[in-house]
């Protein structure tokens, strides 16, 4: 079985996929650091408030209306 380590999310703002362990990496440099649940996105930067509901709507949005 080949587990995933890191949970892939979409940015709220480009719709790119990202790991949510880049996106933790990238808040490194948070003040919230240990506290910070947001998710950075490394693409453009924006901050996903983690929330796996709406991430999952938009993921299957996403996937309906990309073509
Ligand atoms: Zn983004």
């Amino acid at each position: 079985m080949s587990q995933a380590t890191a949970r892939i999310m979409i940015c709220g703002f480009c719709a790119r996929e990202f790991e949510e362990d880049r996106a933790q990496t990238a808040c490194g440099s948070c003040l919230l650091n240990g506290g910070c649940r947001w998710a950075r996105c490394p693409h453009c930067g924006y901050e996903n408030p983690e929330s796996p509901r709406w991430m999952d709507r938009l993921a299957t949005w996403v996937d309906r209306h990309a073509r």
